[in-house]
């Protein structure tokens, strides 16, 4: 019984729509699986649906982009409400950042005499999410580059000409704004973010879990994260942060996490939702 906590669909910047996404995690026996798209959280709805089909078992959640000590450092929440108000009016921030981002990319792009149309990257990315793998791709689509790895080096990596920020939101803020839509705030990939030093401060301002178990961790690393977050009492998850087919195959499969570990988040979600007097007051009205 396994789990697979960070996957990407086409709301955001994967390539595999829902639909597509479930199969494959039917098709891998995976009992759990959590969709985790950039700044948005509206394919759960059809996940939902999708892995209701496929006898999957589905956790609504989102991937935001937040900031501590000048580092950028990735959330995940899990578990959220995802009609939740106040989070979707935030997210829809997110998205417009995101949105005037590629036209500024896009821009610059066209400074160094590449006549990429900002519209082929807003067609070819088809979502209000989009990222910068979609310029790479319209890039490469469009014979301006030879490869997504080429794109990124040339052009969108931080320090590069067409390198723009993205909406980046405190750790704290993107802790509490998680809460409040009843969530678990998770850091992801600790082992590319770099600032372990942190970690005990964000402990402090509420950070519930660590992703311990990620596709650029070694098993080594996992380990060392596992004992981390077991010193901090912080819940351990992981996944494969697949984006869909890249280099001729995907992420999913290639991490498989206890299911033991979901059964914590969902204890810790409960617990949580018991001290807001959530359960409380759904159970009164039944
Ligand atoms: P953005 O959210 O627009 O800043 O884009 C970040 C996403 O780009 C990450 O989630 C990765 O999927 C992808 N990415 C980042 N760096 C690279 C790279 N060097 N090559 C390919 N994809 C990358
Ligand atoms: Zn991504
Ligand atoms: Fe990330
Ligand atoms: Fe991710």
């Amino acid at each position: 019984m396994f789990a697979d906590l960070h996957l990407h669909t086409n709301f955001s910047d994967g390539t595999y729509s829902p639909e597509e996404l479930a199969g494959h995690a039917h098709r891998l026996e995976f009992k759990a699986i959590a969709l985790t798209d950039h700044d948005t959280v509206e394919g759960c709805a059809r996940m939902t649906v999708a892995c209701q089909q496929n006898g999957v078992e589905f956790i609504p959640a989102v991937e935001l982009t937040a900031e501590h000590n000048g580092h950028e450092i990735h959330v995940l929440g899990y578990y959220l409400d995802t009609a939740n108000p106040v989070l979707l009016t935030r997210l829809a921030e997110c998205q417009q950042v995101r949105q005037d981002r590629i036209r500024h990319m896009v821009a610059r792009i066209n400074d160094l005499g590449i006549p990429l149309a900002v519209q082929d990257v807003f067609e070819l990315a088809n979502c209000r999410s989009p990222g910068r793998p979609h310029v790479a791709r319209a890039l490469w689509q469009r014979e301006f580059c030879g490869s997504i790895d080429e794109a990124f080096d040339r052009f969108l990596k931080k320090g590069k000409p067409a390198w723009a920020p993205k909406l980046k939101m405190s750790t704290q803020e993107a802790i509490d704004l998680i809460h409040q839509a009843g969530g678990l705030a998770v850091m992801a990939h600790p082992g590319l973010t770099r600032a372990d030093e942190l970690i005990p401060e964000l402990a402090t301002q509420g950070l519930d879990g660590l992703e311990c178990f990620h596709t650029k961790h070694t098993p080594t690393v996992a380990e060392n994260y596992k004992a981390l977050a077991t010193r901090l009492n912080l819940l351990i998850t992981g996944g494969s942060d697949c984006h869909g087919i890249a280099k001729g195959k995907p992420l999913i499969g290639t991490i498989k996490v206890p299911y033991s570990y979901v059964e914590k988040l969902k204890t810790r979600v409960t617990e949580r939702a018991l001290d807001r007097g959530l359960l409380l007051a759904s159970n009164s009205s039944r």
